[in-house]
Formats: structure tokens, sequence, C-alpha cells
């Protein structure tokens, strides 16, 4: 036995595998065994959904097996099965995020186009994942410089960096703007390169962004550039001076009010009225744009009393309370869907998302355990 069990170590020793399941590992290497006897042949022959760390352990345990069958002792497999059925499940949960690890930490990366898009939309699913532990990156992917009637370039850019910063330690997330202009996004190779490397260097579990059908070219390039990311992220040679990422994540996208060539289907709605006075109170720092009416606003909204400022940030707040209600209501049917008819009758906000085709494909399954919320639901 110990000579099985010395390379099993050494394999986990070399990729890192957490504490969580090492013990199971080196303490009973055999129980790993039986599974080569009741996984299909083509498992170990078909990797799309095993990482590289899986089939190298899978490739390890077709040797060890070969020892076995030579001593005669392949009773010890059908005894043991009800072990490995247990070993299964255990690491069918360390396979969900790209870290090794059923406790480690979901990661989740946004992309809006500018310095406001990821906190309207995401602002209040960001906040639970963060309360929970999770690790969520916000990025904008122009610096919002030309987003103001009466302001632009670098000052602008620098207040817009400073707004989302704080809107960020409101939600207890990261934050990140890129130094592209405002209104000059365009669906390059450089910038197809620079969004896949953000995604592989967060080792995103998760990654959203906007339908590429939208009013605005850099909303829609956005798109674009996220959708490209979507399995070149995985794909070793496409900037490798970055680590690929072993599993696709999942790539989800906001929703939108578009119809051509086909509205936004939400594929999951979360619950967010825990967090809602929280998501406003983010949305409260973004000042240029909301208070005072961004590239389209102008001087009658922007009172010199501090009483007047008052009365437009309480305008501002109510303006977005009802524009989540909207979404309450829009996407009613999913959320009794995702809660049931009596509970989703209590639910006043919501965040919804639906999946993009060109990443992962998460079950419902999986999707709850991405979106880990659902047993605290109101
Ligand atoms: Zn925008």
């Amino acid at each position: 036995m110990a000579t099985l069990i010395r390379p099993t170590r050494s394999l986990l020793q070399r990729h890192g595998t957490t504490a969580a399941i090492s013990p199971a590992l080196i303490f009973l290497p055999s129980i790993f065994l039986p599974l080569l006897f009741v996984l299909p042949h083509n498992s170990l022959a078909a990797p799309t959904e095993l990482s590289q760390r899986d089939m190298e352990i899978l490739k390890h345990l077709s040797v060890m097996k070969k020892h076995f069958t030579a001593f005669g002792v392949t009773q010890l497999w059908h005894a043991l099965i009800l072990f490995s059925a247990g070993l299964i499940s255990m690491s069918g949960s360390v396979a969900l995020g790209q870290t090794a690890g059923s406790n480690a930490p979901l990661r989740i990366i946004c992309f809006g186009a500018h310095p406001d898009d990821c906190e309207i939309q995401a602002g209040g699913v960001a906040a639970m994942w963060a309360a929970r532990g999770h690790k969520v990156k916000l990025v904008s992917v122009t610096n919002g410089d030309i987003g103001h009637w009466r302001d632009a370039g670098g000052p602008l850019a620098n207040r817009r960096r400073a707004e989302v910063e704080a809107a960020a330690k409101v939600l207890g997330v990261t934050s990140e703007v890129l130094d592209i202009h405002d209104g000059e996004l365009l669906p390059t190779l450089e910038n197809r390169k620079l969004i896949v490397r953000l995604i592989r260097e967060w080792k995103a579990d998760i990654v959203m962004g906007p339908r590429p059908n939208d009013y605005h070219p850099d909303h829609r390039y956005t798109g674009v550039l996220v959708q490209d990311a979507a399995y070149m992220v995985t794909v070793p040679f496409f900037c490798p001076d970055v680590p690929h990422l072993a599993k696709n994540p999942v790539f989800l996208y906001f929703p939108d009010s578009f119809k051509k060539p086909n509205p936004f289907t939400p594929d999951i709605v979360v619950a967010i009225d825990d967090v809602i006075e929280k998501k406003l109170d983010a949305l409260d720092k973004l000042v240029s744009q909301f208070h005072e009416g961004g590239a389209n606003g102008g001087p009658a909204l922007m009172p010199a009393d501090p009483a007047g400022q008052a009365e437009r940030a309480k305008q501002v707040r109510e303006y977005f309370r009802n524009r989540q209600k909207n979404l309450t209501t829009r996407f009613k049917s999913a959320i009794s869907d995702w809660y049931g008819e009596e509970r989703a009758g209590r639910i006043e906000y919501i965040e919804a998302f639906e999946v993009c085709e060109y990443g992962r494909r998460p079950d419902r399954a999986e999707l709850k355990r991405l979106f880990p919320f659902f047993d605290a639901a109101p």
C-alpha cells in the first residue's frame, strides 16, 4: 500500500489540493480504485468536463488499477463501491469553482461598458456574494470620460473612477476602470486579449456582461468582447502569458429591454430585498451620472443649496427603487419558478440574468450553488 500512497500524495501536493479533501485521498487511496470499474470506459477519454488535475488523478489511478488486478483482488473493488459513491459526491463539490476545495469562495467578475453599468445591473447580487465571503470584481471597460453634459476628459474619468470605488466600498467588492475612452470602444483583438486576461487573472467562476444588442455602441462591444472571451479563456496558447482556466466559467447576461433579434430571457432571478438599501446607497455615490444626469443632464439637475441637493438625491433613490420594482413585475413568472408562488408574492426587488450559450451551461442545481442565496429568501 505504501508504494501506492506515495505517488498519490505527491500528485496532490503538486496540484495544491486543499485540506478538505487531501486526508481522504492520502489515507484511503484504495477507495478510489472501484471507480475504475464502475465508470464507463470513455470517461477517461472525454476530458470536456474534467480539469487537468482530475485527468491526471484518473490516469494515475489507471496505473494503480493494473497493479491491483495483478494481485487478484478484484472483489475489493466491489466491497468499496459504497465508499466511492461518497467520494464521487465530494469531488462534485470540489469541481464547482476554478479554485479547488468545496469551501473555496466563488469568484465573480462583471463587465460593464461605463463606470455605473455593473453597479446598476448586479450591485445587489454582488453585495450578497460579498457578504458571504465570495470575491466579486466590477470592471468598467471604458473610463467614462465623455459621460457628462458639462465636464469631460481626464478630470471626469478620475471623478468617475473615484465614484465607483466609493460604490464598491459600500458593496464590499473590488472595482477596476480600464483606460479606454468612453464612446470609442471597439471589439479589437487587443481588447479581446485584455478581457481574457482579466477573467483568467480573477480565476472567474462566473462572468457577467451586457448582451450585444443594445442602443449604446460601448455596451454592444462590451457584450461582444465578453462573448469572444467565453471559451478562449480555456485555450492554453491564446495569451499564454496568463495561465488558462481549466474550467470554462458560466457567462451571464445583464437584462435589457431590447427585443430584436431576441428579447432577454431570465434564466435565474435573485431576490435582493435584504440588500436593496445597500445597493441604493452604492448608486447614491455615482453623483455625476444620476444626480447630475450624466451626458444628457443639465444645470437644472444641480441645485446649489443643500436642501435642493438632498431633494435631488431623494429623487434618484426613488427612481432606482421603482426601476428595481419594474424588474420584479416584468419577471414575475421567473420569480415564482425560482421561489415558489407564495414566497414570490413577498419579494419586492430582484436582479435577473440570462445564461450565455458560449460559456459553461449550468443546470439548475449548479445555478443554485453559484447563487447560494435561496435558503435565505424572504
Ligand atoms: Zn453604460
